[in-house]
């Protein structure tokens, strides 16, 4: 869909040019035209579909530039999420001028307020702590937000936020705008969503060619205490660019990144208990590659626009079947090529099977690489960088030492422990203690319910009035298994 076509004056045409977007994407293309109109709008689409843009541009157009003050408000659930939508809408906005500003906890409260006051910016983007902190301190004044956005609106509208979400919105001019945007909209948060807004226009673009096309997508049937190890031997056989593990917990993850670095990897992890400085750290070295692994929680990867990640391993399968589909969106992108491998024991099988009737593909098992084979990987890599290195290297600087040690040593001695040093043999050894995670819970099986319809079946029976209780039952029993088998298709 061209963006021509949406409404979109002039100076945004610019800016969506110099963006270097081709063309509007799906969410995009529906949305934009009804953000225009003024209506409240649900916008529902993956990750990395430009939800951003569908409703920055068309608020950058409905702004009064000659008015300084705050006339769109977008709540994020996320430090990081809140800075990368201020820099997109600030990027968007140029040729406008717009005034955009972000605030967050963390952050150095008075520098915030001191800005607010002296340039009121026109779009203010803020996670809900720090907002509610600006209101109690009236620092910020939101009676002439005409639009209120809610970002990542599944998380904001659950029970943690919900509260602040409500006590914002009692700041707001009772007419106002009110756009949701997610990836999901689980249908019990829907109806809270629902609540905010009048008469909303739903936008739901289907995830039907999901990022995980592009996607090969493996899994691991593995012990927990042997997670470990099995993963660095992938490691060291697939030998990822830029890889994203994903941990259950901000313990784990912490482990896991301590364990990486302790066995050679270049490896850090990110979760919510770290301040703002170090996530920003952590993430800006790997956007520059200068971070092989990043280890994250769900939370703390969501919605992140990260480009070049060739590898996602889930160490621990996720709990919920979208958090996969966000969790390997972070792959595969822009039409590149990506390898998801998810780790599973032998307890959690079922959580694999309900997110591949998700993902309607089946993963496939990857045996566990042997030493040998994680060995044979490792010199790989080893040697492709050694030969840059020698490609590199300027030879006749080092000539007179280099000609010392081949007279004591063979070439193949020196070889070797060159190839000792690049690679990561030596700390392959290193204990790494893992802390054990207890498996998920069982899943119920989906079939239970018509265990009871059975069991009820067998014991009326046995009490004589078989005839009508069978039909009864079987009726109920079979249209209850047509729903079932309903169910399973889906
Ligand atoms: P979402 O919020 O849906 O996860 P983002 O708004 O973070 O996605 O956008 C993901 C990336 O796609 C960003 O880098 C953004 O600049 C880019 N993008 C947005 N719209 C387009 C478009 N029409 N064409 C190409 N890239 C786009
Ligand atoms: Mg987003």
């Amino acid at each position: 869909m061209n963006f021509k076509d949406l409404g979109l004056d002039d100076q945004l045409m610019q800016a969506v040019e110099r963006s270097g977007f081709e063309e509007a994407t799906p969410i995009q293309a529906k949305t934009i035209p009804l953000v225009l109109s003024g209506l409240d709008v649900i916008g529902q689409a993956q990750t990395g579909t430009g939800k951003t843009a569908a409703f920055g541009l068309p608020l950058l157009q409905k702004i009064d530039y000659s008015e300084r003050r705050i006339q769109t408000l977008i709540v994020s659930p996320t430090r990081e999420l809140a800075i990368q939508t201020q820099e997109e809408i600030y990027k968007l906005g140029k040729e406008k001028l717009a005034k955009v500003q972000v605030v967050y906890g963390g952050a150095n409260i008075s520098r915030q307020i001191k800005q607010l006051k002296n340039y009121p910016p026109h779009i203010l983007v803020g996670t809900p702590g720090r907002l509610l902190d600006h209101l109690k301190r009236h620092t910020v004044d939101l009676s002439h937000v005409e639009t209120l956005v809610l970002d990542e609106a599944d998380e904001m509208l659950d029970m943690g936020f919900l509260d602040d979400i409500d006590q914002i919105v009692a700041h707001l001019p009772q007419k106002h705008q009110t756009l949701l945007f997610s990836a999901t909209m689980p249908s019990a948060i829907l109806k809270i969503g629902k609540r905010l807004m009048h008469d909303p226009q739903i936008v739901k673009i289907k995830a039907k060619q999901l990022t995980t096309d592009l996607v090969d997508q493996y899994f691991v049937k593995v012990r927990d205490n042997e997670k470990f190890d099995v993963m660095t031997r992938i490691l060291d056989v697939q030998a990822p660019d830029l890889t994203i593990v994903f941990g259950r917990t901000k313990r784990r993850v912490d482990e896991l990144a301590r364990g990486l670095e302790a066995r050679g990897y270049n490896a850090a992890g990110i979760h919510g208990d770290l301040s703002q400085q170090q996530r920003s750290e952590v993430l800006k070295k790997f956007k520059n590659g200068d971070l092989d692994i990043l280890v994250a929680t769900d939370v703390a990867a969501r919605g992140l626009d990260i480009s070049g990640v060739s590898h996602v391993y889930n160490y621990d399968i996720p709990q919920d079947p979208e958090s996969y589909v966000h969790r390997i969106g972070r792959t595969g992108r822009a039409g590149k090529h990506g390898v998801s491998v998810t780790f599973v024991t032998p307890n959690e099988m079922e959580y694999l099977r309900v997110i591949e009737s998700l993902t309607r593909k089946r993963m496939l098992p990857l045996r566990p690489p042997t030493e040998k084979e994680a060995f044979a990987g490792q010199m790989n890599t080893a040697l492709e960088e050694i030969r840059q290195l020698i490609d590199e290297t300027d030879t006749d600087k080092y000539l007179t030492a280099a000609n010392e040690l081949t007279s004591e040593y063979s070439i193949l001695d020196i070889a070797a422990a060159l190839l000792n040093t690049m690679s990561k043999e030596d700390a392959v050894s290193k204990p790494v203690k893992i802390t054990p995670e207890r498996p998920l819970p069982r899943r119920k099986r989906k079939n239970q319910n018509c265990n009871k319809f059975k069991r009820l079946y067998d014991k009326r029976r046995s009490n004589g009035k078989r005839e009508k209780i069978r039909r009864h039952h079987s009726e109920k029993y079979q249209a209850h298994r047509k729903k079932q088998r309903k169910s399973y298709k889906k």
